[in-house]
């Protein structure tokens, strides 16, 4: 038996590099891909450009992260788990307080939440219940943004708040303590429904349950005490949520209708300033 065979021998084949990427996916035009590979790439292409971040020395990153909107960095901190990590620590407190300062006008976040919560809740146009997308209604009273659907499901009505708390408590006026929007029907010439949120509502029922004592001086004493102080805790709610409610009218641009009237008084003036000096600019 001869000792040569037609296969070559492995030793003398030279094996090309590997290659760092997917050649297929990196020259075929991206027109040209399947749809399935074509999201395939784009999903690649998207953990690719995020990876770069895991490459980055931390202190480096965070300095990046100072100049970037609060959208963006919700964005980041929901892509990767390693940017989770670095972003919703308390260490990473002062990017968030940089971030929120770049946006102009915005009011300073509450002390009721943490900055990543202030700016899911300014920025973030999805519903805290049912997470559906494009919601432009903003609870500020009540730090929620809701959909309408969710609205009756998540809030009580007045009636529905007095038979929730017990009989043998007597608060004057609920709507002084307990989170509250008033909420508009299409038809402006009726009155508001005033309406309560319903986990506050719970929680607060709780506390009230905590301190309720048989002795009916210290109990009285001790309710006082406390719509006292939430009284005055939903008193700074009331005034930053105006505060909040005036930014969103008038400075976020996402509100087309305001640019839009901001350009129509513009337009306005600019047609009076030319009817007022006409003499001089005309002839
Ligand atoms: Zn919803």
């Amino acid at each position: 038996m001869s000792s040569f065979s037609s296969k070559p021998c492995n030793c003398l084949v030279l094996k090309p590099p590997r290659p760092h990427f997917h050649l297929e996916s990196a020259y075929v035009p991206h027109e040209r891909l399947q749809p399935a590979k074509r999201r395939r790439f784009k999903l690649l292409r998207k953990v690719d450009s995020l990876s770069i971040f895991a490459h980055v020395p931390v202190d480096i990153f965070y300095e990046i992260s100072l100049y970037l909107h609060p959208q963006d960095l919700l964005n980041l901190s929901r892509s990767t788990r390693r940017l989770r990590e670095l972003l919703m620590t308390r260490n990473a407190r002062f990017v968030w307080v940089s971030a929120l300062s770049n946006v102009e006008g915005l009011p300073r976040c509450p002390s009721d939440l943490c900055e990543p919560q202030f700016a899911n809740l300014s920025f973030d146009e999805h519903c805290h219940f049912c997470l559906a997308p494009k919601v432009k209604i903003i609870l500020w009273n009540c730090r929620v943004r809701s959909c309408s659907s969710c609205l009756f499901k998540c809030f009580l009505t007045i009636d529905q708040l007095a038979v929730a708390y017990p009989k043998t408590l007597d608060i004057l006026k609920p709507e002084t303590i307990f989170p509250n929007v008033t909420y508009h029907n299409t038809d402006s010439s009726k009155p508001g429904k005033v309406l309560f949120y319903k986990p506050q509502v719970e929680l607060y029922l709780r506390e009230l349950a905590e301190n309720d004592r048989e002795n009916e001086d210290v109990r009285s004493s001790m309710l006082s005490k406390w719509c006292l102080a939430k009284r005055r805790f939903y008193a700074e709610v009331v005034v930053h949520s105006a505060m909040c409610e005036q930014w969103s009218r008038y400075w976020d641009h996402s509100e087309t209708s305001c640019q839009f009237y901001d350009f129509a008084f513009t337009v306005c003036l600019v047609g009076l300033l030319a009817f007022l000096w006409k003499d001089k600019l005309f002839y």
